[in-house]
């Protein structure tokens, strides 16, 4: 029977964790025996106790979790120390981003293990429940309207009082995907009038049915798979005088604009931030992949003097109880793809799903991006 491993991913800005104890009582019964390094859990507010009583056995390091287990099930990516104890044949899941981690998906190959990413699961119906992309960009979503919401100098709702009447703060979401919808709902739940703009025309649907109002670009920039395509200079001209009146009139912008494969595009240049309202707060959900702000500094605060620009690391592990409990549920669900009924591992070739989030097996690489066409 396979033997589940999961080692410590607390670094500064990781405390989730890739199974939470409910679920690994559903892995044990299938006959599959889990192993987690000490204190993987606390993060995430769960003990070893807590992975004992579940049925997980708890081991003092990860080089016991990497010699004994045959898949290892992570939040993003294996250190370089880790790698050193990788076993040929190995399987890996984790978010690895290769076309970020090219060297490492190098290293993975070479270690000869079997590795999948789940950030590459085809968004398809069959693969819903374990869309890794939607379950962590939904809670960073929510995040960035708390944050935001923080650090805005006004209320989010509006008030009547004793003392008068305050108009709702004005918030704009730029990116209606799954983090800006996220992020439309938890404002709209804290009383604001919101504002949100894609460049997709079928999200618009989607942003008015949470009752907010949706900027019509005029163009349908939809590109492979449904996701946005980059814009040509033409239409990033049409987009920033689209966008500037309602930019420079928001009290709190949360920006999540995405291009698959792509640097975040900048939305927000320095001219338009001159232009805003002091006290403005803009919450960059893509800090990390370049921010949708011209001055955006992925980790930290920017503050223009009239304008303060949040950039956080890994927003979904800010929520990490719940971000947890989803990821956990989404690998449970890929488990059941990548493990038969008899307990043994499929043939990734066989299964759409398990072939197209492959990155390396046998030695080889198989994303097709870093292996050059060569299976
Ligand atoms: P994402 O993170 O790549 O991008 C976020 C949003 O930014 C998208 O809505 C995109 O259209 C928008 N965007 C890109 N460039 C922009 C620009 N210049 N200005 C304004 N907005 C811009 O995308 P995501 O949130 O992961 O997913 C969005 C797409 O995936 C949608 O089509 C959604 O319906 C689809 N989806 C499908 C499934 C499924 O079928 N299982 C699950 C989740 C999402």
């Amino acid at each position: 029977m396979l033997n589940i491993g999961i080692i410590n991913e607390c670094s500064d800005n990781e405390k989730r964790v890739a199974l939470v104890p409910g679920d690994i009582t559903g892995l044990k019964k299938k006959g599959l025996t889990v192993i987690i390094e000490s204190g993987s859990g606390i993060g995430s507010l769960i003990s070893d106790d807590e992975f004992v009583q579940s049925g997980a056995y708890v081991v003092a390091s990860s080089e016991e979790v990497l010699k004994t287990t045959d898949i290892v099930l992570m939040l993003q990516r294996p250190d370089e120390a880790s790698l050193q104890h990788l076993k040929d044949g190995q399987i890996i899941v984790g978010s690895i981003y290769p076309l970020r981690f090219a060297e490492l998906v190098k290293k993975l190959a070479s270690a000869k293990t079997t590795t999948f990413s789940l950030e590459l699961i085809p968004r398809i119906t069959r693969a819903q429940s374990m869309d890794v992309l939607s379950s962590q960009s939904s809670v960073a979503g929510y995040r960035a309207a708390i944050s935001g919401a923080y650090w805005c100098k006004r209320f989010m709702p509006m008030l009547t009082t004793a003392a008068g009447t305050v108009r709702p703060a004005s918030v704009l979401v730029i990116g209606a995907g799954v983090a800006g919808l996220m992020a439309i709902a938890t404002s709209r739940r804290l009383g604001a009038s919101v504002t949100a703009y894609d460049v997709r025309k079928a999200a618009g649907d989607d942003v008015r049915s949470l009752g907010a109002k949706f900027l019509e670009f005029g163009v349908d920039a939809v590109g492979e798979g449904g996701y946005a395509r980059e814009l040509t200079d033409e239409e990033k001209k049409k987009e920033s005088d689209i966008l500037e009146n309602a930019i420079i009139n928001s009290d709190l912008i949360i920006t999540t604009a995405g291009v698959p494969g792509k640097i975040a595009p900048v939305i927000i240049r320095k001219e338009t931030l001159q232009k805003m309202k002091r006290g403005t707060v803009i919450v960059d959900v893509v800090a990390e992949s370049g921010g949708n702000c011209e001055l955006t500094r992925a980790g930290e605060i920017v503050d223009t003097g009239n304008v303060m620009i949040i950039g956080p690391l890994n927003p979904p592990a800010e929520v990490p109880v719940n971000a947890s409990q989803m990821y956990s549920r989404n690998l449970v669900s890929f488990l059941s793809v990548l493990i038969d009924s008899s307990g043994n591992t499929v043939d990734p070739a066989q299964d759409d799903i398990l072939r197209q989030c492959m990155l390396c097996t046998d030695g080889k690489i198989t994303f097709e991006p870093l292996s050059g066409g060569e299976k």
